[in-house]
């Protein structure tokens, strides 16, 4: 029985941080079951941020980077940038003549996003409006029949699914498969400060922190509030290294919430534990990084292979495309 086909794609922002990994991680199962296809979607990123593109080759690369040193296999998936294969492109533009504009203005996330994204910078752009038809093509153009989302990803697929039955019913043809939602079971790290975790709020700890660095971050971890003197019982239910502690210390933490509520440890003390057990969680990682940084031409080379790969599969899905378009 051949292997169901996935596409997934994020949008490069650099050197990735721990609540990343259950993404990837995710996907590193998936390449043992599926024909897997991954793109850091660097046009997706000038939706947005199209004003300032000087960083976008090197926050793809250092992404890249994370996801190998995560698991992310070559040989098992095909690993590429996005804007590397134009299919993407021309099957984005093919789309866009026959998506009615009202769906994606009633798009939900269009409109919400408008509003968190647009203070200070123009995105009333036809490529903002238009990226959930880019989103349909990365999918599409692979056929890919599965795709992994988290909830709040529901509705773009759902309107990649519009789009495949419309151009399926105008062409009368049975080109695309609608893309069924793979839900993903992705664990929400907070960040140190108990805030959703970003770069941009300096709360996050990146994957490839060393163990200094990672340790800083940790003893910044806000704890209960309410115990001020290591003599206090705490509450760990209030206090992040408590949900660190269930995701990397897991076989510690009923001793650690009992030596909590007792005063049986002090904060300190409580989160260096936590902070050698992310070390030891995250040291393959950190090796295999250092290994990649010491090969500087080995991600080229995986990036050139995979989008040579991804590109033979494109390119026969727009032939197809073409034919029953009557174009080209
Ligand atoms: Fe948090 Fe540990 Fe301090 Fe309890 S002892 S408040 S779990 S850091």
């Amino acid at each position: 029985m051949s292997k169901g086909r996935i596409f997934s794609g994020m949008r490069p922002t650099g050197k990735l941080h721990i609540g990343h990994l259950s993404v990837i991680e995710n996907w590193v199962r998936l390449q043992e079951e599926y024909q897997c296809f991954f793109a850091p979607v660097d046009w997706h990123a000038l939706t947005t941020g199209y004003e300032d593109t000087a960083g976008i080759k090197e926050d793809t690369r250092e992404m890249v980077i994370d996801w190998l040193s995560a698991g992310l296999d070559p040989e098992k998936s095909t690993i590429f940038v996005q804007s590397h294969v134009k299919e993407h492109a021309e099957l984005h533009l093919l789309l866009s003549m026959t998506t009615p504009l009202s769906w994606l203005e009633r798009c939900p996330t269009y409109k919400e996003q408008l509003q968190q994204l647009g203070a200070g910078r123009d995105i009333r752009t036809y490529g903002f409006l238009g990226y959930p038809v880019l989103m349909a093509a990365d999918i599409l153009v692979y056929r890919a029949d599965t795709v992994p989302v988290g909830e709040d990803q529901l509705p773009h697929l759902e309107l990649a699914r519009e789009i495949v039955r419309r151009f399926n019913h105008l062409y009368d043809s049975q080109v695309f498969p609608e893309p069924q939602p793979k839900l993903a079971k992705i664990s929400m790290l907070p960040g140190i400060d108990k805030r959703k975790m970003s770069k941009s709020y300096d709360n996050d700890i990146a994957i490839s922190s060393n163990a200094e660095e990672l340790w800083e971050k940790v003893r910044l971890m806000i704890t209960d509030p309410a115990r001020v003197r290591k003599t206090d019982p705490g509450d760990p239910e209030v206090c992040v290294v408590h949900t660190y502690n269930k995701i990397y210390n897991d076989e510690e933490v009923e001793e650690r919430i009992a030596q909590c509520r007792t005063a049986g440890i002090g904060c300190i003390n409580c989160k260096r534990r936590l902070a050698d057990k992310m070390i030891e969680s995250l040291n393959p990682i950190w090796e295999r990084r250092a290994q990649l940084e010491n090969n500087p031409g080995i991600v080229e080379e995986i990036l050139t292979a995979g989008a040579d790969k991804a590109r033979k599969q494109a390119a026969e899905t727009l032939r197809v495309v073409r034919e029953v378009m009557n174009i080209g």
